[in-house]
C-alpha cells in the first residue's frame, strides 16, 4: 500500500476481522459498525499493579487491590504476547492497574518498550500524579503512543472543590506531555457531582485541543471499591449526549459511528473552527467509505490533520474513493465557510467519547458479547465490565508462572512462588451466571483462552 503503514500478516488479520464480526449480533452489522472492519478489538487492557496512589469515590478497584503484589512482570510480557497474537497487530492496549506508574520504573518503561516491539500501541493510563515529563518521555522512546490523564472530582484532590478549579491540575499535565509527541486523552467520570459541568470541561479540553486528542467521559458505575452506589436519573447516556451537545453548541452525529454496541460507547469527531464546533460526524456514508477503504491501514492519532492528507494522496490511486472524499469535504467547507474562516488561524481536531460501563448487578450478557474493552487474564480476555463485577477472583487467584526451576504458583497475596497451588478460591459468582445467558456459545466471555 504505497506510503502508508500497513497492519502485519495481513490474512491473517482479516480472518481475526472477520471473527470479530461475526461475533457481533446482526443488528449492529452496520456499514459504519469499526469492530471487525477497521478494528479486531477497540482495546484490551494489560493491568500491571492493582495499587493506586488514590481512593476514587467511584473506584473500580476491589477490596483487595491494596493488598495484592505486582504481578510478576513475566506474566505481563506473556499477556502481551496473547494480545498480538489473538487480536494481532495495531492493537491498542492500555497499560493500566491501578496506577502503572506505582510499578518499578525501570518494568514500566520495559512492558511498554515490549508492547510497542510486538506491533501493538501501548497507552498509559495514569491519574498523572507520577507522571513526570521525564517519565513520559521515557515512555515515549520506548514506544507509547497515547496518554490517558484522569482527573476528576471523584478523585477528591485536596483543595480543589469543583470540575473547573481542577483545570489548574490539567493544565499542569498538559504542559508535561506537551511537544512530546503523544496523544493526549483526558478521562473523566461523569456523575451527580460534575454533570452540570461537563459544558465547563468541554471549554476547557477545547481550548487546549492543540494538546488534547481525545475526552472521554466514562459514566458512574456502580462496580468495586468505590463508595458511591447510587445516581439519579440525570446521569444517561442521552443526557450525556445531550449535555456534550449543548457545550458544543450544535448536535452531533453520534449513532453515525458505531464502536461495538452502540449502549456502551458513544463517539463524536469534531472540528474546531476557534470557537465553533463542527460536527464530522454527519456523514455516515463517508465514514463507512473510509473504514471499507482503508482497513489494512495503519494511521496515527497524534496529527489528525497530517494524516487525512496523507490518506489523501494514498488515494489518488482510487479515484471512486477520492471523488467521494473530496465531494463530502468540498460540502463540508461550503456549509461552514463562514466559521472555517473566521477560525482559519485555529483549526483543530477533537474526539469525544461517552463510555457506558455497567452496574457489576446490571450486567446486560448482549453488551458483555459484544464487548469492544477487554482485559487481559489468566484465562483469556474478559469484558472489562465483567471483570470488574469479578474483579476479587481476577486479582487474588493464583497464578502459574514459568520460572528457571519451571512451572511454579505465584501467589498474590505473599508475591511468593511455590511449587504448588497455597489456596482454592471460591469461583466468581458474578460470571457463571452472566456466561449462562450469552446464546451460541459455550465459551462466551473468555477469548483467547489458553
Ligand atoms: S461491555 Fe462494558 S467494558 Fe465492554 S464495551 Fe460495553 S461498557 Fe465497555
Amino acid at each position: 500500500m504505497e506510503g502508508l503503514p500497513v497492519f502485519d500478516d495481513l490474512p491473517g488479520r482479516h480472518a481475526k476481522l472477520k471473527t470479530a464480526f461475526e461475533k457481533l449480533d446482526p443488528k449492529l452489522r452496520v456499514p459504519t459498525q469499526a469492530i471487525g472492519r477497521r478494528y479486531t478489538i477497540g482495546c484490551v487492557a494489560v493491568e500491571i499493579t492493582q495499587r493506586c496512589n488514590l481512593d476514587c469515590t467511584l473506584c473500580y478497584l476491589s477490596e483487595s487491590s491494596e493488598k495484592v503484589k505486582d504481578i510478576p512482570i513475566a506474566l505481563v510480557m506473556e499477556r502481551l504476547h496473547r494480545v498480538r497474537a489473538h487480536y494481532g497487530d495495531g492493537v491498542s492496549v492500555q497499560i493500566t492497574g491501578g496506577d502503572p506508574t506505582l510499578r518499578k520504573r525501570d518494568e514500566l518503561v520495559a512492558i511498554v518498550r515490549e508492547a510497542a516491539r510486538l506491533g501493538l500501541e501501548p497507552s498509559l493510563m495514569t491519574n498523572g500524579i507520577k507522571l513526570t515529563r521525564d517519565l513520559a518521555r521515557e515512555l515515549k522512546a520506548a514506544g507509547l503512543t497515547d496518554v490517558a490523564i484522569h482527573v476528576d472530582l471523584t478523585q477528591e484532590r485536596k483543595g480543589y472543590a469543583t470540575e473547573e478549579s481542577l483545570n489548574a491540575i490539567r493544565t499542569e499535565y498538559i504542559e508535561r506531555v506537551r511537544g512530546l509527541g503523544l496523544h493526549v486523552i483526558f478521562n473523566t467520570t461523569v456523575f451527580d457531582g460534575n454533570f452540570a459541568e461537563i459544558p465547563a470541561l468541554i471549554r476547557f479540553f477545547s481550548k487546549n485541543a492543540d494538546v488534547v486528542g481525545l475526552v472521554s467521559f466514562q459514566i458512574q458505575a456502580a462496580t468495586g471499591r468505590g463508595v458511591i452506589t447510587e445516581k439519579t436519573s440525570d446521569i444517561t447516556l442521552p443526557s450525556v449526549r445531550k449535555r456534550i451537545e449543548e457545550a458544543c453548541g450544535i448536535s452531533l452525529g453520534w449513532d453515525n459511528i458505531r464502536v461495538g454496541h452502540p449502549d456502551c460507547n458513544s463517539v463524536s469527531y469534531v472540528l474546531l473552527a476557534k470557537d465553533r464546533f463542527l460536527d464530522l460526524n454527519a456523514d455516515p456514508e463517508l465514514f463507512a467509505a473510509i473504514i471499507r477503504e482503508t482497513t489494512d491501514i495503519r494511521y496515527g492519532r497524534v496529527n489528525a490533520f497530517k494524516t487525512g492528507f496523507r490518506v489523501c494522496l494514498w488515494a489518488l490511486a482510487r479515484p471512486a474513493f477520492l471523488f467521494l472524499i473530496v465531494r463530502r469535504l468540498v460540502a463540508f467547507a461550503a456549509r461552514h465557510a463562514q466559521a472555517i474562516w473566521t477560525g482559519r488561524r485555529e483549526i483543530r481536531k477533537l474526539t469525544l467519547i461517552i463510555h457506558n460501563f455497567m452496574d457489576a448487578a446490571e450486567l446486560d450478557p448482549e453488551r458483555i458479547a459484544a464487548c469492544s474493552f477487554m482485559v487481559a487474564t489468566d484465562r483469556g480476555f474478559v469484558s472489562m465490565c465483567a471483570h470488574n463485577a469479578a474483579r476479587e477472583y481476577f486479582i487474588r487467584k493464583p497464578l502459574e508462572v514459568a520460572t528457571a526451576e519451571g512451572m511454579k504458583v505465584w501467589d498474590p497475596l505473599t508475591g511468593m512462588t511455590l511449587p504448588t497451588v497455597a489456596r482454592d478460591e471460591p469461583a466468581p459468582r458474578v460470571l457463571p451466571s452472566v456466561l449462562s445467558e450469552i446464546p451460541g456459545s459455550s465459551l462466551p466471555v473468555f477469548a483467547g483462552g489458553k
